[in-house]
């Protein structure tokens, strides 16, 4: 293909691997696929770590393909980046998931809250309706800010500006929860912390695997410890995310993290399960 900007891949070379191929043949139907709604969400509980109840879930975005079948976020949510269609993708899985956290307040009243979380690509940051469409998608749903946490990475917040930081406080003065999302990869100041509108630190996979070895080592340890220690004197909560042990469970919880999500508990699934896990949780 002639180059029209910096947005094409290029697949004039004939020895362009299946892999380009595959990913702009993923790319080219990326808008049709929206609009046939090809597109899924699973959901993952997040369970308080003191009591182990269910607190919510984490939408998880998947594309059912009708070639390749389902395709897991991390092969299309870059596509969908580098050419702007995570904007609408973006919105819609927002909405999906808003009106099934609705939905599911609806139906089990007295299981307590259940929140919905929804990661937000940098991308979206930068997207002018991104306030309007979330106040716009909540009032038509009915659930309140407050049930709703938006995930944004670390390494998108880094050095951003006044500007980028701009709609995170406005949803969070409506009540909308904001989450720092795989923190503790970014090498991001902690002390940048203070500026940030979050009240959600996430843990990356990555400290919870290094408490997969035996013995864990004590340095590991002290560094979740402080971590914790520092969220919360900023009044942060702390989720960790990849659990999948009871041992890691057992562990998080003496280092005070609040919220825990991981195999352990679930993975990933449809909207009925997340119901039923709730229910089962309010009322055993
Ligand atoms: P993430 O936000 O860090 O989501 C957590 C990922 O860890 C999910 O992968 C989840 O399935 C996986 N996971 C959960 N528990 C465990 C565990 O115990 N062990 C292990 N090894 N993995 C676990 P998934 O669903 O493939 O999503 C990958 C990434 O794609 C997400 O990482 C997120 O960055 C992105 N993503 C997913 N949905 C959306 C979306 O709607 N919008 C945007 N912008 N990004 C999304
Ligand atoms: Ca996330
Ligand atoms: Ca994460
Ligand atoms: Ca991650």
């Amino acid at each position: 293909a002639k180059s029209a900007g910096g947005n094409r891949y290029e697949i004039a070379d004939p020895e362009a691997d299946a892999r380009t191929i595959t990913r702009y043949g993923l790319t080219t139907a990326l808008p049709t696929a929206l609009a046939r709604e090809e597109f899924f969400i699973e959901y993952q509980p997040l369970v308080n770590l003191a009591d182990g109840s269910v607190r919510g879930a984490e939408a998880l975005v998947r594309w059912s393909h009708p070639q390749h079948g389902t395709l897991s976020p991390d092969r299309f949510i870059p596509l969908a980046e580098h050419t702007g269609l995570i904007v609408p993708l973006g919105r819609w899985v927002l909405d999906q998931a808003v009106r099934q956290a609705r939905e599911w307040e609806e139906r089990h009243a007295d299981a307590g809250p259940l929140r919905i979380n929804v990661n937000l690509s940098p991308h979206q940051l930068h997207y002018p309706g991104l306030v309007s469409d979330t106040v716009e998608i909540l009032q038509r749903s009915g659930l309140s800010p407050g049930s709703l946490c938006l995930e944004v990475t670390e390494s998108a917040l880094i050095g951003a500006d006044d500007d980028l930081l701009k709609p995170l406080r406005r949803l969070a003065e409506m009540g909308v929860d904001i989450a720092l999302d795989d923190f503790g990869t970014g090498y991001s100041n902690l002390a940048n912390l203070r500026r940030l509108p979050v009240s959600v630190l996430k843990l990356d996979r990555s400290f919870t695997q290094g408490m997969q070895r035996f013995p864990v080592d004590p340095v590991d340890l002290r560094i979740v410890e402080g971590i914790v220690g520092l969220a919360h004197s900023l009044d942060l909560s702390v989720t960790v995310e990849g659990v999948e042990t009871g041992a890691q469970a057992d562990q998080l919880r003496e280092l005070g993290c609040d919220t825990a999500q991981g195999w352990y508990y679930a993975r990933p699934g449809p909207p009925d399960r997340l119901h039923e896990l709730a229910l089962v949780d309010a009322v055993g």
